[in-house]
């Protein structure tokens, strides 16, 4: 009998992860076994505990999510935290011989020209409030060219810009668009007039919605070979203006107050564009979800499973 193709995801209880069940499980069916872990199954720092699960599902292939995310504060406050527990993840999952794992916009050099492309990834220092995180993503990077050249293993990994989603984390110093769906909902809780927003407003991003990147990543795993590491990005002319985003998430909640604007607040960078380009030429014809549809899901979920909500 054909043995099933078994798939290891890394971090399967993050905001990727689940996306990547989602996709799985509302997709065409398939004959590969998919096991989801989170860090209850194996604290994958420890190398004893990794090669214990990765010995009992003995996978073929591995989709490399878990690793220590956090917002910008959260990294520039723990930053040896950072690198430490990326560092050590990333060497402990590297075991099979195909893995895709994830890097991120965010671990660009900090000086740069725009729009950045997967050639730039290393030709100057990250920025300083994340460079224990940045350091350790691209030493992922660096790892799974290394496996490959020296061992022959199919280990890539794909850049996404800004994601969101169903199961987002929502603690302390989260990303933007958790951050702000817990302010709007918090606003129309209080019966506030008024929501204040740190910034102007004016910053412009690249937001992917988790179920696309799990998408991508789920075709790379299926039908790409290739060392090259490749952006998943909505277009350059997708890119959003914070106060609109901050807009449509008032709007979709039904929040009528005013938004005000706390300009003495820091924006970031004003524009950060990625070129997705290799990623059109490997997946042309791929269709991103719009903005307002994949907010519209990420909020129905969130009112569906409050007292569920990680942070
Ligand atoms: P989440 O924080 O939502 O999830 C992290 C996952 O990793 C969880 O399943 C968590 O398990 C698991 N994990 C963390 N530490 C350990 C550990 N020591 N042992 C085992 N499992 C662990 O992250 P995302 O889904 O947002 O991120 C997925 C990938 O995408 C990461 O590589 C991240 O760097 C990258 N990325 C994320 C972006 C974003 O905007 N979120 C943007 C660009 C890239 P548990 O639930 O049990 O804690």
């Amino acid at each position: 009998m054909k043995k099933h193709t078994k798939i290891l995801v890394t971090g399967g209880s993050g905001l990727v992860g689940s996306a990547i069940q989602w996709v799985i499980h509302n997709g065409v069916a398939s004959d590969e076994d998919w096991v989801f872990l989170s860090s209850a199954d194996a604290d994958l720092r420890n190398y004893n505990e990794t090669k214990t699960i990765f010995e009992e599902h003995r996978p073929d292939k591995v989709i490399h999510t878990a690793a220590r995310v956090g917002g910008v504060f959260e990294n520039s406050l723990r930053m040896a935290d950072f690198v430490r527990d990326n560092l050590a993840i990333d060497q402990n999952v590297l075991r099979v011989q195909k893995v895709i794992s994830c890097l991120s916009t965010c671990i660009f050099p900090d000086k740069t020209s725009y729009p950045i492309n997967e050639d730039m990834l290393h030709d100057g220092p990250p920025h300083p409030s994340n460079y224990g995180y940045a350091y350790a993503k691209r030493m992922l990077h660096i790892s799974s060219q290394a496996y490959r050249q020296q061992y022959g293993c199919q280990f890539t990994c794909v850049i996404p810009t800004n994601l969101y989603g169903p199961n987002d984390n929502y603690s302390e110093g989260c990303h933007f668009i958790p951050g702000m769906i817990k302010r709007v909902a918090q606003a129309k809780k209080d019966s506030a007039s008024v929501m204040v927003v740190p910034g102007s407003g004016r910053a412009q991003r690249q937001f992917v919605y988790s179920r696309d990147l799990a998408r991508a990543m789920v075709w790379a795993l299926r039908s790409y070979d290739e060392p090259d590491t490749f952006i998943v990005s909505v277009d350059a002319d997708q890119e959003v203006l914070i106060k609109d985003v901050v807009a449509m998430v008032a709007e979709l909640s039904a929040f009528e107050g005013e938004i005000q604007w706390d300009t003495a607040k820091t924006d970031g960078q004003l524009r950060k564009t990625a070129d997705n380009s290799k990623m059109r030429a490997l997946l042309g014809d791929f269709q991103f979800t719009s903005l307002e549809q994949g907010l519209k899901e990420t909020l129905a979920w969130y009112n569906a499973n409050q007292g569920h909500i990680r942070g």
